[in-house]
This record gives C-alpha cells, structure tokens and sequence, in this order.
C-alpha cells in the first residue's frame, strides 16, 4: 500500500499548501482520502483524476471536502468526452444532512452514508470507520490490505477509544493541530502532538505521523512535544510518500 500525503493542513493552508488530502494506492486501485482546499490541484501531479476508483471523506468541514464541490465539473466533462463511464463513489457521514445533501452533482459522484462499525471493501482495501470527537460527525478509519495497516484518526479530541483502534498500525497518520498549551485552555475539537503521540505509544504503532498541521505555527515545536511520548514521531510533509 502505498500512501501520498497531497494536503497536510487545516483548518486553512499556508502560502503554496493544501488542506487535508491522502491518496492510497495498492494493486491499481487509486483510493482518495478526504479532499480539502488544494487537493484536486495536488492530485494531478501523482494521478489523472479520472483514474480515482472511491473517495472516502472523514468528516464534512470544508477543509476536508471542499474540492469534491470543484472534481465534481470536471468528472462531468470527463462523460461527455467519453473519458469516464460510471459515477465515482463517494462515502461520507450524512450529517450535517445539509452539507451531506450538497455532494449529489448530476452523475459525478455515487454518493454513500459512511456507518461507523460499517465495514466497507474498496478493492483491495478493507476499511473500517469509527467516529470520533468532533463538532460534526467524523470518522476514523482503519485500512487494511494484503500488505499493512494504515489508520488516519480524522479530526477528533481525546478519545481513549482510538487506541485500540490503532492498535498495530503499520502506520498512524493522526491529527495534530494543537499544542499541550491549547489543551490546558480547554481548546475542544482536536488533539494536542503530545496527546496524539500518547495514543500511538499506546496503541503500539510502528509508525506515528503527525498531520492537520495548523498553519501559522512551527512544527518543531509540535515534534518537540510529541518525541516526550513517541520519540520516531514524523510529520507529514506534502509530497511525502510512504509505502506500508
Ligand atoms: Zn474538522
């Protein structure tokens, strides 16, 4: 399984960055995870967008789903040039039922509700969902293949559950947009670098990736806090490919 980090940040990009966007490949089977601001742009220097068999989206805020809004015109060009036959599946959680009632356009996009515990096959990938902490509903997921285990937490606060849900993982690429300082002023909706690092020593990961990178801070720091609790921590670099 192969993995290409696209977007990396959150909840807005830098100058030159992308919001969250994870493109897993194994087997010829081209899986999107999440689509925020930036990752159709992205996507195009490693795949033509026609070539994409699912997307998967965590959660419906903006910075994960917005460029489903824009793939969306150009899967419709694509069936009039008789590039693309069948609409693209797209799984998401149906609430905000109004954001969810928004993803339907023409034929591009087969869209399904994501259940969590709801185990879904995408070819050789066998994905299964789990809510997390969120403002909105958002999903976990953990992928599995012939070849390893990846689990992205999608955007979520502190929940002792997601250790056993990451429990293995070949690789945890896991939400790190706060400092332990957000975390002492009470700052709700998403982990702290020290928390997600302490989730992955627990879950006993091989390989802890910090992600959802806030824009306007450094990410030594976050590093810094994170190595007290998993000290091979990495972050997510845009670009960066990772084969598990
Ligand atoms: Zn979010």
């Amino acid at each position: 399984m192969k993995l290409t980090v696209l977007g990396c940040f959150g909840p807005y990009p830098p100058a030159g960055g992308c919001c969250s966007g994870y493109l897993l490949q194994e087997d010829n089977c081209n899986l999107l995870v999440d689509c925020g601001n930036g990752v159709l742009s992205r996507l195009q220097h490693h795949l033509d967008y026609k070539k994409l068999n699912s997307v998967i989206l965590s959660h419906l805020h903006a910075d994960h789903y917005s460029d489903i809004m824009i793939m969306r015109y150009g899967l419709e060009i694509s069936f009039q040039q008789g590039e693309r036959f069948e609409p693209l599946p797209l799984y998401a959680p149906a609430q905000p039922e109004t954001e969810f009632e928004r993803l339907p356009y023409k034929n591009a996009y087969n869209v399904s509700a994501l259940e969590p515990g709801q185990t879904l096959q995408i070819g050789p990938f066998t994905i299964l969902p789990r809510e997390g902490v969120h403002a909105i509903p958002s999903m976990a997921f953990r992928i599995r293949t012939a070849s390893g285990i990846f689990v992205y937490s999608g955007d979520t606060e502190f929940d002792s559950g997601l250790e056993e849900f990451a429990s293995g993982a070949d690789l945890f690429l896991c939400e790190a947009n706060f400092l332990e300082e957000d975390i002492e002023k009470g700052a709700p909706n998403h982990l702290s670098s020290a928390q997600a690092a302490q989730i992955a020593a627990a879950a006993g990961v091989k390989r802890l990736c910090l992600t959802h990178h806030h824009p306007e801070r450094n990410l030594d720091q976050y590093l810094a806090e994170a190595q007290k609790y998993f000290p091979e921590v990495e972050a997510a670099r845009e670009g960066q490919t990772y084969i598990i």
